[in-house]
């Protein structure tokens, strides 16, 4: 079977990925616990989120949103955070069980987030994804529209509007990465000087890949899947086990 890994092995990569966390932001003067870790899950079977989280990993990513729900529905203990696109009808699922959503690029999609969000639930903590590198078959939005993106969420009643979120082309140079990273912290920052209410604390960006990147140019929240989960094959997916 794929993926049918050693607990250990989990919590041996996750010990690792928080150990290179904590060196970069000492190597760059920043305080460890300003970077959030989500270990991002998806495609991973529920058994292997049970090994990580028995290595104390609270907060966990999913892209698809009947695998996140069913995966948010057996463990309710833990934080879920929705990190893929989303598409209309799937938004209901996505309301009740998660309490973030990273990826909102369009205000239709934050109104029924809001609509659908119970009122017993603390507000859904959401971020607006933008498309920072301008990379032409991707979601998010232009930089150039979001300000008013994230004034029309921040009058939303069960949203709690948090911040930005990016995921630019992949590539090895880290000038590169860097480069795209410092573009949404710009915009950030320029979005809280344009309107002080939104008050923008959270920076969602990073991967794997390029984390120390992140890192560097003030991430809070790093999304992490394969330095965790091990290599992902697609075929593992909960649906497609059965
Ligand atoms: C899959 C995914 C990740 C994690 O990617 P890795 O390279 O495995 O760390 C992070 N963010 C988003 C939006 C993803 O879809």
């Amino acid at each position: 079977m794929t993926n049918a890994q050693e607990p250990t092995a989990y919590a041996q990569r996750l010990a690792a990925v928080r150990e290179m966390i904590a060196a970069t932001c000492k190597a760059c003067g920043r305080d460890p616990s300003s970077v959030s870790l989500l270990a991002v899950s998806k495609t991973f079977p529920i058994a292997a989120v049970d090994a990580v989280a028995a290595a104390d990993q609270r907060a966990f990513g999913e892209n698809y949103a009947q695998e996140g729900v069913e995966k948010a529905t057996t463990r309710p203990d833990l934080a879920w955070h929705f990190i893929g696109p989303i598409q209309s009808n799937k938004t209901r699922g996505i309301a009740e069980r998660f309490s973030w959503v990273h990826s909102i690029d369009r205000l239709k999609i934050a109104e029924r987030l809001s609509a659908q969000r119970p009122v017993n639930l603390p507000p859904l903590q959401v971020c607006v994804q933008v498309n920072i590198d301008g990379e032409a078959t991707k979601s998010g939005c232009a930089p150039s529209e979001a300000l008013a993106l994230c004034q029309a969420i921040a009058a939303l009643p069960q949203l709690q509007l948090r911040g930005l979120m990016a995921i630019p082309e992949p590539t090895s140079d880290t000038s590169t990465q860097r480069r795209n990273f410092a573009a949404l912290r710009i915009l950030r920052d320029t979005i809280n000087d344009a309107d002080a209410s939104l008050n923008l604390d959270t920076l969602s960006m990073g991967m794997s890949d390029d984390l120390e990147s992140a890192i560097i140019e003030g991430t809070t929240i790093v999304r992490v899947g394969s330095a965790i989960f091990g290599p992902r094959t697609y075929t593992n997916t909960s649906a497609t086990e059965l």
